[in-house]
Formats: structure tokens, C-alpha cells, sequence
């Protein structure tokens, strides 16, 4: 496994790659180069070698023409010698004794025969031994007869003949001999075949062979005689046919082992006077040019191995200068990206490896800067979440908690701890809180707050998610504030605020009445003046109710007591009769007030006194906020599973900045027509707080200076 691991990373490495091309490029030149090499050194030997066979192959030639030169010379003293031919006449041996081997003493004749003219042998001398005539009879030798005939052609009377005798091969040259112009018999010379093949072999420095027309070793040099090898020499007659036959265009050869030297053979046609005797062959021991061929091949090769470790050496050294700053970039990422950020790969080259690592090498310090950058502002981030009061929880995409500051903590120990009976204290398990989460991250992600009570404290929680600014969501932060004291307050203020107005109501209902029973009673026993005091006092009076029982109305709605009686009731009718309600005063202002509906009626499930106290609600706000000679317009209509009532007013219209907040309690804006009116900012709270109880919605759209639209809308009641 580890094996297979470091060879794969040695075959993936970029010295691999840049190596093993490199390498075998340099082995298959060296390869060519020294195989062309090898056979140009070898062919020039074989060259040589080839010319040098042939000049031995030209001298055995020569030296044989010289030998015939020789024995020609020795017949002409032979026959042209006074006294010679008498005596061959008269068969006067002792004469012949005398006279002949003196002309050869210093000739190279082996062998010299006198026949009388009938081919019978009259004087024999061999160099071998000296014997005396013997009559032998030659006459039946085809060559002994044409010359003792006369015979006579281009080159003369003379002939040649290879004989066999006890004392070898002899080559033989013959000539006529004359007595007085007659022809008195023949004289025959030679030369013993093994001295002349020594003589060759020494003249030529080559190895000489001699064959017969059949192919026969006649004589040798090559090998010794009767070693047997003699037998492998033997050739046959068709090459003696084909040597004898194109002797001029070519020289054929072959190669033979002799006691372990290779010798190539050359062979030529033996030939003299136009007389063919055989062929005759050199050797050149041929060995050599093989272990020249060798020598050249192993000395090539050592230079070739020498030269394919010397590039693998410098291949190797390349490579290293190209991957060991790549290792060390590599190594350095590869720290960097485990979180190494000081490591740098310290690469100052000029090549584009080293612009790669300066580059990378910046990166990774601006990399560095930056990460502590991040964690400087991350530190801060939490020195900051940790100091605030408020309960921050930051979660993730999933909703899980990701950081929560120390108040998140106590919060979510709080809840988390439950003790029972058996189990006193249980660790922090933030999973225990899954229900408190899961209540807030299902909070409406908005600016609107909502309040969570935990145990006896209660908090303020504002949700809002956390985007990536392609609006790509990736968690939420939930900021919870302790408003315990607060919603105390709250809950006080509302005490005093009911206590109060119980206590004003009482009081004023009796002033109302009897102020009612003056006025009823005694109407015509008061003066005029009284009269309009009295009814200045009703009218504030009732003004003073109005208030009290909208205190009221408020102290219930903030302890949850206020009730709605509901029940399938007509919108539409609602609208008509409250609107209707309005036709006098809003005249008496100069204001027209118009009412736009449908048909059909819009039945809601509703409290029908507390549906049209909002809508006067807000037909008093549209009279109060607009000027004289305004208008009001009215529309009731239906739209999808919605009745929907709008009251649109050319009035003084409201601030975009106020817009959020007049329906909140006690809000009032400043302006010319809010200071003549009177008011508490209470109407549309409760408005709000009774639309919103029959699950619809109440919102407003102005301009200021060109007036405003509230818009109600409730949910159509279904059931007939
Ligand atoms: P108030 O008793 O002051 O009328 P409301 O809750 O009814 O209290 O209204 C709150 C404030 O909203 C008012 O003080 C007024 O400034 C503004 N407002 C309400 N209705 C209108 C309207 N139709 N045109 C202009 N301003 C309005």
C-alpha cells in the first residue's frame, strides 16, 4: 500500500514528467548515435579487411604467373643446353646426370623429367630425391602426347599439367626438346604444389589453398595435413565452375572455423597459359573485425552509459531546480491552508516559479493581515456582545445557536433549569431550550417586538435575520431586553389609570345628572346667562365622560377585561347608519360628506357597537383633522374574502414619520388643528385594538397637505 502510495506520487511528480521524456529522448539518440557509429567503424573494417583479401588474392596470382615464369626459363636451359638433347637421344643417363641438375642448381624447380619421343621416361630428378630413369611410360598423359605431337597454340608449344606423384602434388610445365630442328623428345618441369602454397602463403600473408577441378585440396596453409580439417575445406565443383567462370566480376567468399579462428575465404581461378588447373583461395583470420565491432561496441557503450548518466545527472538537477521550490510551495500552501499563516515559502527567483511564490507569498501575508483584522474585530464583537444587558442569541441557518452573550446565557439557564425532585441541578443543555427557541425563531422577522414571559420576568424580543447582501439568508439574531420593571409600571399605571377613572365617573355621573335634572327642571326659572352656564357645564361634562370611559376602555383593553359581543352582522349597514350620524355636524362645517357602496350587503362576525364606535372614531378624526369646506369620502366594498371600509379626508394629512405611531396610546401630533382639538391620542388605539380583535387590519396612507386614508379591513363571515 505504501509502496503503491510513493510510486504513484513518484509517477505524478513533476520531475517524473520532466525527467522520464528528458531521459528516454537522450536514450534513443545515444542509441541511434551509437549504433550508426558501431556500424560505420565496423564497415570501414570490413572494408579494409575486404581489399586486403583481395590483394592477397592478387599476389598468389602473381607469385603463381612468377613460378611458371621460373619453370619455363629452366626448360628453355634444359633444352637449349649443348650435350642435352644428344644424350636424351642416345639415352646417355650418366651425361644427363652431369649436365641437368647443374642448370637447376639455382633454380626453385621441385621436380624435372626427360622423355624420349615415344613419352618414355629417360631422366627423372625430384628435389626430393634423385632417382634415375625408370621407363616409365607418360606417353598416355593427354598433355605429355599433344606437346610430343607438336602441338602449337597462342602461347606457344608449351603446356601445363597437375600431377599426383609419391612425392605430392607437382604442377608441371612441359616444352618440346630439338635436335638439329627435329623433335627428339619432351622435357617437363615442376614445382611441388605444398613448397609453392609455403612460398604464397609467405609472399601473400595470407593462408593459401589450392583446388583441383573438382574442388579438391590439393595443398593448404589453413590447416595441417591429415587433421581432418583438410575435409572441410573441400569445395565443390560447381564453385569451381562459377570461379572459373566469372573470375573477372566477382570473388566469391565464405566464412570457415579453423581451431576456433573465423577466416574468411576469397577464391580465385587458377589459370595459366589459358590452361585451367583449379581454384586457389586466401584466408585472413576475420575474428578481428568482430572484436573490433565488439571493442567499438563496448567501448561506445561505456561512453553512451557514461553520457546517459551524466544527462540523467544533469536531467536530475534541472528537474531539482524546477520541483524543489514547487515541494516548497506546495508544503507551505498546504501549512497555510491548515492555518499556518506565517509560513512563507521564501522563493526569490526570477523565473515565473518565483514570481508564483512571491505572489503566493503576499497572499498569504495579506491573508495573515487580514485574519487579524478578523480576529481583532471578532474580539471587539464580543467584548461589545458581552457588555451589553441586552440578551443577544445569534443562530444559524438551521436555526441552532451559534454565539449568545453572557444575559442570553442566564436566560437560557433559566429555562433550562427545572429542577425536579429527584434531580436537584442538571448542566446546561442548550437542546432544553428547543421550545423557548423554537418560539422565537418563529417570531416574525420584523421591527415590531414581542413579549416573552420566563418565569416572572418578561422580555422584549426582537427578531431579524442575518443576509448576505444578494439577500441570501445565513441565520438570525434574536435581542431579548428585560422589560420586567417596565411592564410593571405598565401594570401600575393601569391600576391608577382604572382606579382613577372609577373614582372620576362616579362623581361626574352624579354632576351629569343633576346638571341634566337642572336643566330639565328648571329651564324656564333660570336667567338666560344661567342657563348657558349650566349648559356649558352638560357639554364639558359630557366631554368629561367621553374621556373618563375612554380611560376605561384603555385600563381594560391593557388588562385584557375589554369583551366584544359577536355576532353576523352587515358592514355595510354599520357604515350607512354611522355615517349617517354625521351628515349634520360634518354640513355644519361646510364639509361634504359623501358614501360610496355596494349592493350586496358584507357580512362580518362582529360587535356592532364597538365596529361603529371605531368607524365614528375615525369619522371624528377625519371632521377634527380637516378644514372647512373639505371633504370626506367614504367607501365600503368587498375585496377577495375581505369587507373593507375606507375613509379618505382632504384634511391636513400626517408626516410619513409620524405615520407608524398615531396608532399607539397617547400619541398626538403637533399641528394647528391637534392644538384646537381636543383629544388624549387614545381614538385610534382603541381602533386599532378593536379591528385587530376581529382579525383585521387597520392602516393609513397621507401626504401632508392633501389629506389622509384609513383603510379597515375585516375578514368575511363565511357561514349563511
Ligand atoms: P386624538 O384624540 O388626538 O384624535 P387619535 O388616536 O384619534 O387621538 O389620533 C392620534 C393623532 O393622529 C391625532 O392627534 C392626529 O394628529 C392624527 N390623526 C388622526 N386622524 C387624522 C386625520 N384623519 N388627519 C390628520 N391627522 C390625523
Amino acid at each position: 500500500m505504501n509502496i503503491r502510495h510513493s510510486l504513484q506520487r513518484l509517477v505524478n511528480s513533476i520531475g517524473t514528467k520532466i525527467i522520464f521524456p528528458y531521459v528516454l529522448l537522450t536514450l534513443i539518440v545515444a542509441g541511434i548515435g551509437a549504433f550508426i557509429v558501431t556500424n560505420l567503424v565496423t564497415g570501414t573494417l570490413q572494408e579494409r579487411f575486404d581489399n586486403q583479401l583481395l590483394d592477397a588474392g592478387r599476389v598468389v596470382a602473381e607469385i603463381m604467373v612468377d613460378y611458371e615464369q621460373d619453370r619455363l626459363a629452366v626448360l628453355r636451359a634444359v633444352a637449349g643446353t649443348e650435350g642435352v638433347p644428344e644424350a636424351l637421344i642416345k639415352q646417355d643417363i650418366p651425361t644427363l646426370i652431369s649436365l641437368v641438375p647443374q642448370i637447376l642448381a639455382n633454380s626453385n624447380t621441385d621436380a624435372l623429367i626427360l622423355l624420349d619421343n615415344g613419352g618414355v621416361e629417360v631422366y627423372s630428378w625430384f628435389r626430393a630425391q634423385e632417382m634415375s630413369a625408370k621407363g616409365v611410360d607418360f606417353s598416355n598423359l593427354e598433355d605429355v602426347r599433344l606437346v610430343l605431337n607438336g602441338y602449337v597454340d597462342d602461347a606457344g608449344n608449351r603446356r601445363g599439367m597437375l600431377t599426383k606423384t609419391p612425392y605430392g602434388f607437382i604442377i608441371f610445365t612441359l616444352g618440346p626438346v630439338f635436335q638439329n630442328g627435329e623433335q627428339v623428345g619432351a622435357v617437363l618441369v615442376g614445382t611441388n604444389i605444398d613448397e609453392m602454397v609455403m612460398s604464397l602463403t609467405e609472399n601473400a600473408i595470407a593462408r593459401v589453398t589450392l583446388y583441383d577441378t573438382q574442388g579438391e585440396v590439393i595443398g593448404t596453409s589453413l590447416t595441417s595435413e591429415g587433421s581432418g580439417n583438410q575435409e572441410m575445406l573441400k569445395e565443390s565443383p560447381e564453385l569451381y565452375q562459377q570461379v572459373a567462370a566469372n573470375a573477372q566480376d566477382q570473388v566469391p567468399t565464405r566464412s570457415v572455423n579453423v581451431r576456433n579462428q573465423n577466416y574468411l575465404l576469397a577464391y580465385g581461378d587458377w589459370r595459366l597459359r589459358g590452361q585451367s588447373f583449379g581454384i586457389y583461395s586466401v584466408a585472413l583470420p576475420s575474428n578481428f573485425i568482430v572484436n573490433a565491432a565488439a571493442t567499438s561496441r563496448s567501448s561506445l557503450s561505456m561512453v553512451f552509459s557514461m553520457a546517459t548518466i551524466g544527462v540523467f545527472a544533469i536531467g536530475y538537477t534541472i528537474s531539482q531546480r524546477i520541483v524543489s521550490p514547487l515541494n516548497r510551495l506546495v508544503k507551505t500552501s498546504a501549512a497555510v491552508t491548515q492555518g499556518n499563516l506565517n509560513q512563507r515559502t521564501g522563493i526569490i527567483r526570477g523565473d515565473e516559479i518565483g514570481v508564483l511564490a512571491q505572489s503566493f507569498d503576499n497572499m498569504t501575508q495579506t491573508l495573515e493581515i487580514r485574519n487579524e483584522q478578523l480576529i481583532e474585530q471578532a474580539s471587539n464583537l464580543r467584548a461589545i456582545l458581552h457588555s451589553i444587558a441586552d440578551a443577544v442569541i445569534v443562530l444559524d441557518r438551521d436555526d441552532k445557536i451559534v454565539t449568545t452573550n453572557p444575559s442570553a446565557q442566564k436566560i437560557l439557564q433559566d429555562v433550562a433549569y427545572r429542577p425536579t425532585d429527584d434531580e436537584k441541578t442538571r448542566p446546561i443543555d442548550m437542546n432544553r431550550n428547543e421550545s423557548l427557541l423554537e418560539w422565537l425563531t418563529q417570531l416574525t422577522t420584523s421591527t415590531q417586538t414581542h413579549r416573552l414571559k420566563v418565569g416572572n420576568r418578561v422580555f422584549s424580543a426582537l427578531t431579524s435575520s442575518v443576509t448576505r447582501p444578494d439577500d441570501t439568508r445565513f441565520g438570525s439574531v434574536i435581542v431579548m431586553r428585560d422589560i420586567t420593571r417596565e411592564v410593571e409600571a405598565e401594570e401600575r399605571q393601569n391600576a391608577f389609570i382604572t382606579n382613577i377613572s372609577h373614582e372620576l365617573r362616579t362623581p361626574l355621573t352624579s354632576v351629569k345628572g343633576y346638571i341634566s335634572l337642572l336643566l330639565a327642571n328648571s329651564k324656564d326659572d333660570l336667567s338666560d346667562q344661567n342657563r348657558q352656564f349650566a349648559e356649558v357645564i352638560e357639554n364639558n361634562t359630557d366631554t368629561l365622560v367621553k374621556h373618563v370611559n375612554r380611560l376605561m376602555e384603555i385600563a381594560e383593553i391593557q388588562t385584557g377585561t375589554l369583551k366584544l359581543k359577536k355576532e353576523r352582522i352587515s358592514l355595510k349597514k354599520v357604515v350607512e347608519e354611522t355615517v349617517q350620524t354625521w351628515e349634520t355636524k360634518m354640513g355644519a362645517k361646510g364639509i361634504s360628506l359623501t358614501l360610496e357602496s355596494i349592493n350586496e350587503e358584507l357580512w362580518v362576525l362582529g360587535d356592532s357597537t364597538r365596529l361603529s364606535w371605531a368607524i365614528s372614531n375615525m369619522l371624528q378624526n377625519a371632521y377634527d383633522y380637516t378644514y372647512e369646506d373639505g371633504s370626506v369620502h367614504i367607501r365600503v366594498f368587498g375585496k377577495d374574502d375581505q369587507a373593507c371600509v375606507s375613509i379618505a379626508d382632504s384634511g391636513v394629512g400626517i408626516n410619513a414619520t409620524d405615520q407608524p405611531f398615531i396608532f399607539e396610546r397617547f400619541y398626538r401630533i403637533d399641528n394647528e388643528l391637534t392644538y384646537n382639538t381636543p383629544g388624549m391620542g387614545l381614538g385610534l388605539f382603541i381602533v386599532r385594538f378593536i379591528i385587530e380583535n376581529h382579525m383585521g387590519n387597520v392602516s393609513v396612507e397621507s401626504q401632508p397637505g392633501v389629506g389622509s386614508t384609513f383603510h379597515i379591513s375585516l375578514p368575511l363571515d363565511a357561514n349563511e
